[in-house]
């Protein structure tokens, strides 16, 4: 018989070795204050440095701990998605390694969950000491995305959130490869609410999400929950062919009833440079749609666990 578990702790983590020792302690006291048994999952994203067998430490002796030594890299939101997978508890919650999201605000989400709601997300009022780029990116991209989809992916948001077993099991069948949590979370629906918090400086280290890896994220967001991009080529296409024909027809104008010269090279070259930038734009965004379906179609596992580290022996994580 296994260990009734209450609560799941997922933390993500890829080169967290300068912070995650005080994370560990943190989330620690916090959790053990609670009184109820609870289990931390780290998830070991392909880290290079030491921060893996450190946590494969902490587990020989603390047996809530818990290791998903994940066989290379595969990026956040598929390291969370393995947490999920292996998560026991009766209520999951998703905090990053570097303590941007206080472990603190994890008794005040459970409060939420007791009174019944099933999501329990964290929304930032304010984030500190983060570049100005960012966050003007990221408030751009959560306008565009509530812009562009249907359903209502809270603005301001990350994956620090507090999901139901229920939650937890339904994302668990959504099987899509270009993953972005929280709107999934948003999909499946259920009573869900927010706390709101200060997001705190990065304790050390380096953000492990360059410009590069924002814009993915994005893009995925983007593209798992809304058609408008492609919808915008048919849109732009009818507005360029109207505005192409109606200068047509003022040139046949020319040519016909006056006997203006009509010079017109360098319009043309303007007109189709400008069609052609055009049609490759929306190619590109094509292409967004295309790769994703081809990830989709090939079946491939969402990620692979090398190894898995349980403070509990006695229990395996497919027990349950
Ligand atoms: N992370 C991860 N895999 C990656 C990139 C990041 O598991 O490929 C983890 C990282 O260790 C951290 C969390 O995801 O716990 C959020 O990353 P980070 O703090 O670098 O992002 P930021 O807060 O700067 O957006
Ligand atoms: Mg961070």
């Amino acid at each position: 018989m296994s260990i009734q578990v209450r609560y799941s702790i997922i933390i993500p983590m890829f080169n967290e070795e300068a912070v995650i020792q005080e994370t560990y302690r943190r989330i620690r006291k916090v959790m053990g204050a609670t009184g109820e048994p609870y289990e931390l999952i780290f998830v070991n994203d392909g880290s290079t440095d030491n921060c893996a067998q450190m946590i494969e430490e902490y587990s020989y002796w603390d047996e809530s701990v818990k290791l998903i030594d994940l066989s290379r890299n595969f990026g956040h939101q598929v390291a969370i998605t393995a947490g999920m997978d292996y998560a026991l508890g009766d209520a999951v919650v998703i905090i990053d390694a570097d303590l941007q999201d206080p472990p603190e605000l994890i008794p005040e989400m459970i409060a939420e969950w007791k009174q019944g709601y099933q999501v329990v997300y964290a929304k930032r009022i304010k984030r500190n000491g983060e570049s100005l780029f960012k966050k003007w990116t990221a408030s751009l991209f959560y306008r565009v995305l509530r812009y562009s989809t249907d359903i209502s992916i809270p603005v301001d948001t990350g994956d620090f959130r507090l999901m139901d077993r229920r939650v937890c099991d339904e994302l668990k069948r959504l099987p899509e490869k270009n993953r972005f949590v929280r709107g999934l979370v948003s999909w499946v629906g259920f009573r869900q609410t927010a706390i709101e918090y200060e997001r705190e400086e990065r304790l050390a280290g380096e953000t492990k999400y360059p410009f590069r890896r924002m814009l993915k994220l994005s893009l995925d967001g983007i593209t798992s929950f809304s058609y408008k991009p492609l919808k915008l080529a048919g849109v732009l296409g009818a507005l360029l062919s109207a505005s192409g024909f109606l200068y047509l027809m003022y040139v046949l104008y020319l040519v016909l009833f006056t006997d203006a010269a009509v010079k017109g090279w360098a319009s043309m070259i303007g007109i189709t440079l400008t069609f052609n930038g055009f049609v490759l734009l929306m190619l590109g965004i094509l292409g967004e749609y295309v790769g994703r379906i081809y990830d989709e179609s090939k079946g491939r596992p969402l990620y692979i666990v090398q190894e898995f580290y349980n403070g509990r022996p006695q229990q395996s994580a497919q027990e349950q």
